[in-house]
Parts: structure tokens; sequence; C-alpha cells
């Protein structure tokens, strides 16, 4: 079988022994998601969340802090840790930049997070004097300024200027700078001015950035239920060509999910809740956008280990088997996740995951999770 070490950049020959047939699939490294929300509340838990990972190829995962209860202090990290016990995947955790957790890669929390939290300017100067110095991640908006979507929807409702996202992207970044940080993550990147602003500030700062898959696939024309309420919001169709030609120029350092779990969100705009379900098909929807899948392996893989400073090399005892010539139909009733709130319902995609192994154990196959015992290799043999 075919396996591309995305750290060499080369495909090696190699046997592979797996649960079931394993024609036209090609495979690498699990992937890694620097940007997760778990609920734990009765939208999503950590099992849940797990089997939702696995069977969209992910093992690591970054939890993002506005969860339930938030992370913020020490006994939140506690609960965390202890419910994620038993779980194959690793999941690592952002603290909440306005609490007071610190960074402690012993503990798993390897960075700051600002995402689902509403914040001021002023918030930010007293954040930036008082914490640690570490990696921020950041959800770059300028919350004083309301809106829910970009101005150019057609949706009746609030909209914000496209310029507000590269605004809090300077905001952030500079007034971090000023106090001493110099690791700045930009999480869900959407608009083209976003783009242009990160690649000035890439010349004088260690600034990287994320974008997630349903803004490389979808516009602020396509808005047409509440499951596309997204934060932030969609683009137009030239940021959207904008963020995927940045993925390719490199400029994008890590294709992330936000996947952010809802129960059923109703059909009032104004009063459903952003987010869109879809960790377990980003794959797909990243090699339907892009087309190209060492590029989509590479940021999937090394790219969000490197904005974690992480280092790794490439080992057939951790896989993810893909299927890029398998087209399907998005159906969220099929989701592990308890979120079916996905914006990508009813899209056909390309490219599907099919097995995860981790420490030399197959833990997922085509639908199943498999246990120690189910290996299924005598099938193959
Ligand atoms: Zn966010």
């Amino acid at each position: 079988m075919r396996l591309y070490d995305p750290w060499k950049r080369v495909w090696l020959d190699q046997d592979v022994r797996a649960p079931g047939p394993t024609k036209g699939l090609v495979g690498t490294h699990p992937f890694v998601d620097l940007h997760t929300h778990v609920r734990l509340n009765t939208n999503e838990d950590y099992r849940s969340l797990e089997r939702a990972a696995l069977a969209g190829g992910f093992s690591t995962l970054v939890i993002q802090p506005n969860t339930n209860p938030p992370l913020q202090d020490r006994a939140a990290l506690e609960t965390h840790r202890r419910l994620v016990k038993d779980l194959k995947v690793t999941t690592l955790w952002a603290a909440d930049f306005f609490g007071d957790l610190d960074i402690d890669p012993e503990s798993g929390v390897v960075c700051y997070s600002t995402d689902g939290s509403y914040y001021t300017h002023e918030d930010l100067v007293r954040t930036f004097k008082k914490r640690e110095k570490g990696l921020l991640l950041d959800h770059s908006q300028v919350h004083e300024l309301d809106g829910d979507f970009y101005e150019g929807t057609d949706i009746p409702f609030s909209k914000r200027p496209l310029s507000n996202e590269a605004i809090a992207v300077y905001r952030t970044v500079l007034t971090g700078l000023e106090y001493g940080f110099d690791a700045f993550h930009i999480q869900h990147v959407t608009t083209a001015l976003a783009l242009d602003s990160i690649a000035h500030l890439k010349c004088c700062a260690r600034v990287t950035c994320e974008v997630t898959p349903h803004h490389l696939l979808l516009t602020m024309e396509d808005i047409d239920s509440t499951n596309k309420k997204v934060n932030p919001p969609f683009g137009r169709k030239e940021d959207r060509g904008a963020l995927i030609r940045a993925v390719e120029r490199g400029i994008v350092d890590a294709l992330a999910t936000d996947h952010a779990p809802h129960p059923e969100k109703g059909e009032d705009f104004s009063r459903a809740p952003f987010g869109t379900s879809i960790i377990e098909v980003a794959f797909s929807a990243y090699y339907t956008a892009l087309r190209n899948i060492e590029l989509v392996f590479e940021k999937l893989t090394v790219g969000p280990l490197k904005v974690l400073r992480k280092s790794g090399n490439f080992c057939d005892g951790n896989l993810v088997l893909v299927d890029p010539k398998a087209e399907y139909v998005v159906n969220t009733s099929r989701f592990f996740s308890k979120g079916k709130n996905c914006a990508l319902e009813g899209m056909k995609l390309m490219g599907r995951v099919v097995g995860v192994k981790l420490s030399d154990r197959w833990v997922y196959w085509d639908g199943e999770f498999l246990s120690d015992e189910r290996q299924g290799f005598e099938d193959q043999l």
C-alpha cells in the first residue's frame, strides 16, 4: 500500500495488514485538529466526540475552552482529565485566555484560546499584561461591533463589516507583541483581507493560521438554513478563492475543523447558535476543495503539530487509511457525533476515511469501532 510520510514528504510502499479490503486505499499519519469543541452537556461528550473524531480520521484534538464547565481553572481541567482517561484519542486543551488556568504541557494544556469568549480591546490589554507568555489561539473578531453575518449577505439580520476580522487580527497580534507575547495562531480565517494581514504579520512575528472545511466550500450565497450559521460567517466567493490559494501557497499552516456540535438549531436565524458538526466529514471536505492529497495530509498532520511546536515522525503503527476515489453525500443522521447540525448536509464530497490504527491496533474500520480482540487479520490471510 502507498503511505505518505508528511514529515519527509515522500510516498512509501509498505505491506499493511488491515481488518478489511485495502485495494485503492492510501494512508498517512492520523489527523490532528487544533480546533475542537466538546460541549460536556447533552450535545456532545467525550465518548461521542471520540467516535466522531475516529470516523473522521483524527487521533489528536485540541479542545477549546468554552465547555461546561469552561476551561478556566484547575478544577475544570481535572474534570476534563478524568473524563478522557480511557479514550484512545489524545486530547490536549486550550485554556481560556481570560481565565486563571495556565499553560502546562505536563497536564495537557498546550496553549491559550480566546475562542468562545466575548472580549473587548480593554480585556485583551489587561490579560496580555498579566498572563504568563505562551501560544495564543485567537478567534479574531471585534466583538464590540454587532453582526452575525458579513455585509453582502441576504439574511435580514445584523451585519458585520468584512474588515472586522483583519482589524481583530492586527489588534490581537500587535497588542500581544507589545506585552511580550511572541506566538499567535489565528483561528478559522475567512476573509482575503485577514489573509493579507496575516501574510504581513508573519514578517514580524510568529503568526500561524488555520482554515475550516466549511469556509473552503461555502460562501454567503449558500446560507439557506440555520446549520450554515457559523462564526466567523461565510465570506464572498473571492474570499473562498483566496482561502484556497492561501492553503496552496503555505500562508495557511493548518487545516482545522472548528467542530461545534449542537442539537436541532430551529429555523430562526437570529436565535440559532453558531457552529457546525463537521469532524466526521472534514477530510472529505478538504479533499473536495483542494484536490491535492499530499497537501491535505500535510496540513492535517505536520502543519498543526508545528503550530504546537511538536515534532514527530512517521511510523505505520499509527495510520489513517482513506479511499481518495470514493464519493458520498453527507448524511448527518449517520453521524456518530451527537451534533447533527452540519453545514455540508446533502453535499457530495470526494475521498472517504476508511480505517484508523493507533499504537499498532486498528480502532476504527469502515463505520465500526474495533476492540483489541477483533482485529480481523484472519479475514485477510
Ligand atoms: Zn471561533
